[in-house]
């Protein structure tokens, strides 16, 4: 039987699996991206870790159906373009899709990053039979992707779901975006990390500051959680506030979608309950009774590899549609 190939691009890491027909993982690859050297470069690296991943297992890519790829930003999926990514340099109309088709010889097909971590976590992951759901990445930023009566919704735009600039206040930290307050820059790894950032210059003790050895650049999420756990009060209380602008976050969209479920995915996700447990007590306390209730909000099951698990898939999927 051929076997699947699914690949999730992002601003670190490039992440490549590989499936067979039935999405049962063979194996998988992880490399770090290096966006700051520009398209061509990703693009290489990207075609190489495929290439030794499948010589890693004794396959060619005669032995490969198809190829689906999670890719971050602006795309002309249609086309196999992405117009345009944060977080990488020189990464304009970059054809994707048709230059993987020419150098592998498959085909390719691809959708946005967010989508396809949903793609995977609904048919294979948390959301399974579910039919509402809305997933929340919180990485370096924060994404979102809807799925609405068991179809993905991208909007006239397909900037649907853009969760990270819902406006939390009229005024706040600058956006990427251009305008400011908008709930990513407090949801996210960068957002954390700059409130830990805020407390610390109000000359607050924490054994971040030695973690990090008193330099920002090396404070991660990871970290945040760790010194949660080793009883922080910078840590406890960062958990705290960023539980809290996630739950207003969550109270928005239960009202917007009416989703049976939320699954929070992504890398910071890992911090698990510390992060939920303030954000549910504002979802109880401000959300409509009923669609609450209704309303299952919960961590993804497959963890990082969702965005692979449904890259591979949904490549198969609208290979065979073709
Ligand atoms: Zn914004």
């Amino acid at each position: 039987m051929k076997k699947l190939l699914g690949v999730d691009l992002g601003g670190a890491t490039i992440k490549i699996g590989l499936f067979e027909s039935d999405l049962k993982k063979i194996a998988e690859k992880k490399i770090a991206t290096e966006a700051h050297k520009g398209s061509n470069h990703v693009l290489h690296l990207m075609a190489s870790g495929i290439q030794s991943l499948l010589e890693e297992n004794d396959l060619s890519n005669h032995d490969i159906l198809s190829m689906g790829m999670g890719i971050p930003g602006l795309l002309d999926r249609e086309k196999g373009i992405s117009i345009y990514s944060p977080n990488f340099t020189n990464w304009k109309n970059v054809p994707i899709g048709l230059w993987f088709e020419n150098k592998l010889q498959i085909p390719v097909i691809i959708d946005n990053d967010v989508r396809m971590n949903l793609y995977g976590e609904w048919k294979q992951g948390a959301g399974i039979q579910k039919q509402n759901i809305v997933l929340f990445t919180l990485g370096a930023n924060l994404g979102a992707s809807v799925l609405i009566n068991g179809a993905m919704y991208y909007g006239c735009t397909e900037n649907a779901g853009d969760i990270g600039h819902m406006h939390l206040y009229p005024t706040g930290r600058p956006c990427y975006c251009g305008s400011s307050g908008c709930l990513g820059r407090y949801v996210s790894a960068t957002g954390m990390i700059q409130t830990v950032q805020e407390k610390l210059s109000q000359k607050r003790s924490s054994i971040l500051k030695e973690w990090s050895k008193n330099d920002m650049r090396n404070m991660t999420a990871k970290m945040i959680s760790e010194a949660f756990d080793a009883d922080d009060a910078v840590a406890k209380e960062t958990l705290q506030e960023t539980g809290v602008y996630l739950g207003y976050g969550l109270v928005n969209i239960i009202h917007l979608y009416n989703p049976e479920m939320i699954i929070i995915g992504g890398g910071v996700a890992e911090a698990g309950e510390r992060l939920l447990h303030s954000a549910r007590k504002i979802v109880e306390k401000n959300a409509l009774d009923l669609p609450q209730k209704n309303c299952t909000i919960t961590l993804g099951k497959l963890g990082d590899s969702a965005g692979i698990a449904g890259a591979a898939l949904y490549g198969y999927e609208n290979t065979l549609k073709k």
